[in-house]
């Protein structure tokens, strides 16, 4: 039997690369639905490709073009329009996979949806478990559905650990996470006022999106992958460590309690997760070249601690104190995050503003440990409605 796929967020970074994933095992996935925000002649392209039963556009205007050049092609695509389209499509009963590659908290409610209809879940959409947290989680367990990750690092750590998940907490000591320090690792702090967005998006080692991107140059992107990391492994905060690795062979390990290290390595390539993801437990062709040890010069590793590290990425730091505070916190953080990086994108503020404006949201918002998905979007929009607040007075 072939798995039937939904893949939210097909247009982009990790929609495109599990396409290509996908087209090389056309005898193991068949396309059930393609989602996409605004690009519509890639979706057309795709939809052409790949014959989704559904296509959903996030915007009516979007959809009715899609519609229309769908039928000038001949195209079987139905293209759904209604405000639970993600949903529906996340959780029909004809589809096995779904995979969360919607960027931000508007992958959540499709996740949710996903998770209690019980759907083996690929989750690149980090933002939708830093927001949905225990509730994103009791989903999982409610649904009885299979939650894996598609995130480098945390494939790589769940690579790394046993399979039996009742077991993690007594073996494990800590997991370390690798960053490469993006962009920025070796320019000047106080130089960071001047960072362009072209120069944040011009990532040294991986090509994606341009609001991850700008998390990696932050190393915000650090900071929502430990969270990710405390919700899909169950570990306390303390048990999570980051390690600069600049060259990215490593993408994260897993040190046990007897000091052993099990770590996963390859080339930077978004295919390897994905592929992994697709086809576990079993192992698949993703397209990507291989680690060739004989030309590697070196792996190098710098602490978070070293190299006035702590001025340039104060971000970092945001993740434990998130993790410490009441259920909710990292939702407002992640929310701030995600308006202050439009802003910085649109020119609106500086790059160095938009920790002050992760911090000040954070002070202005306190969450009410939010239990259930409509509380959980009642507190984005609220947290949301006061970083644009923030943004406002900064940029006047
Ligand atoms: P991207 O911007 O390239 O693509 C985002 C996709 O989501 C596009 O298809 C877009 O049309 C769609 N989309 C955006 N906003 C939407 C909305 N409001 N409603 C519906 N659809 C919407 O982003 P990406 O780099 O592919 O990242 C996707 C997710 O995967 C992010 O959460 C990111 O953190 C995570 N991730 C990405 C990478 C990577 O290498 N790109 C690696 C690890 C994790
Ligand atoms: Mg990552």
């Amino acid at each position: 039997m072939k798995q039937r796929l939904t893949v939210l967020g097909s247009t982009g970074s990790i929609g495109t690369n599990t396409l290509d994933v996908v087209a090389r095992h056309p005898d193991r996935f068949d396309v059930f639905a393609l989602s996409a925000a605004t690009q519509v002649d890639l979706m057309l392209a795709q939809c052409a490709q790949f014959k989704p039963c559904f296509a959903v556009m996030a915007s009516a205007p979007h959809a009715r073009l899609l519609a229309e050049k769908i039928k000038v092609n001949g195209l079987k695509t139905h293209v759904l329009q209604s405000p639970d389209a993600l949903e529906i499509i996340a959780s029909n009963e004809e589809v096995d996979t779904v995979m969360a590659a919607i960027v931000g908290s508007a992958g959540l409610a499709p996740c949710l949806a996903a998770a209690w209809a019980g759907k083996r879940l690929l989750l690149a959409n980090k933002e939708a478990l830093v927001v949905g947290g225990d509730v994103f989680l009791d989903a999982v367990r409610e649904g009885a559905a299979t939650l894996l990750p598609i995130d480098s690092e945390h494939s790589a750590i769940f690579q790394s650990l046993p399979e039996d998940a009742a077991t993690w907490s007594q073996r494990v000591e800590k997991i370390i996470l690798t960053a490469s320090g993006g962009p920025f690792r070796t320019r000047s702090p106080d130089t960071l006022r001047d960072v362009t967005p072209e120069q944040a998006c011009a990532h040294p080692n991986w090509s994606m999106g341009r609001k991850i991107s700008v998390d990696s140059a932050t190393m915000m992107n650090k900071a929502l992958e430990v969270i990710e990391a405390r919700y899909l492994f169950g570990l306390a905060p303390s048990q999570l460590d980051v390690v600069i690795h600049p060259q990215s062979i490593i993408h994260s390990m897993v040190q046990y309690r007897d000091t052993s290290v099990v770590a996963q390595l390859g080339t930077p390539d978004m295919r390897v997760p994905i592929a992994y993801g697709l086809a576990w437990p079993e192992r698949v062709e993703s397209g990507a070249s291989a680690l060739n040890f004989h030309a590697l010069s070196a792996m190098t590793f710098e602490s978070i601690d070293d190299h006035g590290h702590r001025d340039r990425f104060p971000g970092l730091q945001l993740a434990w104190d998130a993790l410490a505070a009441p259920q909710g916190t990292t939702a407002v953080l992640n929310a701030a995050n995600e308006v202050a990086v439009a802003a910085f994108l649109e020119r609106r503020i500086r790059f160095d503003q938009i920790h002050h404006l992760n911090l000040a949201t954070l002070e202005a918002v306190s969450p009410s440990n939010p239990d259930s998905l409509k509380a959980l979007l009642a507190l984005d929009a609220q947290a949301r409605s006061v970083a644009e607040q923030a943004v406002g007075r900064m940029a006047g």
